[in-house]
């Protein structure tokens, strides 16, 4: 494909109810769409970082380094993959979220190229996926139930996520455990602390892992390979790894040493959807169950997202609460509707299998 035309589009929206994490309150979301023409086709991918906290990678950062250096390496250029882009954009340093933007649109192009739906592209498996819910860091323990109890009124919840940090941890769980326990016994409960915490936490860490959660999602900081592994020695609770996996080598190094049992894969933190798809097929053959996350994605993203989680080694369920839930409108038309049991259906379209509308 010949890579013809790319257009930014740079599109703010405002959350419904702001999300609190252990980096602090999102109020909007700011995000890049890439529209790339290629071979009489169009193709969209999403930019789907975050602030600072999360990552050097802000909204403005990206868009400098997409205009002053990562669309000239692409326009014009021929590839005949989508999995060429990588190579391509070798010569800037980090930035996956943009790079991730700009090869998802062409994985589209290239899945409507060969007239299929991008999930039967890339060799997923199942037609349909689990989501979880995600609930941000509230107040008190009474609110984080409320929370919860509001978020499983939608049929097919697959688990109950809490965000959580130092100071909102353990009365939050305990509560919302024993919320579970009355109404859905058999709903897993997992926690994510977004790196907020060290090992000189190791007891109230110890104290989570009794209330027998599916997985301590990133509790230490990013970097922390060694002091991750100490820590699961530690644990009956697997620790998942989202914010430290960045690549195929550190999905590897992380479980050589030991540091998780399960991997939660972004499509944006890796650098695109090549890189997901290594990296799911080498925890699927190494036995690590991993999860796609999510990063609050219009549906374009979304779709993205749900072509990656039909991959079979996707066996626990996802982020991917809808846009129109998050802000009450969604980037494509007709938006992505739930299943009657709550499951999600893979976008079965040639491409992503969206249309994308911007604007009212
Ligand atoms: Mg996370």
């Amino acid at each position: 494909m010949n890579i013809e035309r790319i257009t930014l589009h740079r599109i703010e929206l405002r959350f419904k109810t702001p999300y609190a994490t252990s980096f602090g309150v999102h109020v909007t979301r700011q995000l890049i769409l890439a529209e790339v023409q290629a071979g009489g086709l169009t193709g969209w991918g999403e930019w789907a970082g975050d602030g600072p906290g999360y990552s050097y990678e802000t909204v403005d950062a990206a868009w400098l380094i997409l205009h002053s250096h990562l669309l000239p390496m692409l326009r014009g250029a021929t590839l005949t993959h989508p999995n060429e882009v990588a190579a391509r954009l070798a010569a800037v340093r980090g930035y996956p979220f943009a790079k991730a933007m700009l090869e998802a649109a062409l994985w589209d192009i290239a899945a409507q190229q060969a007239g299929q739906s991008l999930s039967r592209f890339i060799g997923g498996t199942r037609a349909t996926v689990v989501a979880g819910v995600s609930v941000g860091i509230q107040p008190d323990p009474a609110a984080t139930v409320a929370r919860v109890q509001s978020l499983l009124r939608y049929p097919g919840i697959g688990r109950v996520k809490l965000k959580i940090k130092p100071g909102h941890d353990l009365a939050h769980v305990a509560a919302v455990r024993h919320a579970l326990r009355r109404e859905w016994p058999d709903l897993p409960l997992m926690v994510d602390a977004n790196a907020a915490y060290a090992l000189t936490d190791l007891d109230t860490l110890r104290r989570l892992d009794a209330h027998h959660l599916l997985m301590i999602e990133q509790p230490l900081a990013a970097d922390d390979w060694l002091d991750h592994a100490e820590l699961q020695r530690h644990l009956r609770s697997p620790i998942c790894l989202d914010e430290s996996i960045t690549s195929l080598a550190q999905a590897k190094a992380a479980l050589a040493l030991g540091a998780c049992r399960v991997v939660n894969i972004k499509p944006g933190r890796v650098g695109g959807l090549s890189a997901a798809i290594a990296i799911h097929d080498f925890c699927h053959a190494a036995g690590i169950p991993v999860w796609c996350g999510g990063m609050f994605e219009t549906g374009i993203g979304r779709a993205l997202n749900l072509a990656l989680a039909s991959l079979p080694g996707f066996t626990l369920p996802g982020d991917f609460a809808p846009a129109q839930r998050l802000f009450g409108h969604d980037l494509i038309d007709p938006p992505l509707e739930a299943n009657p049991d709550g499951t999600l259906p893979v976008p079965s379209g040639v491409g992503l299998g969206v249309r994308v509308r911007l604007g009212d």
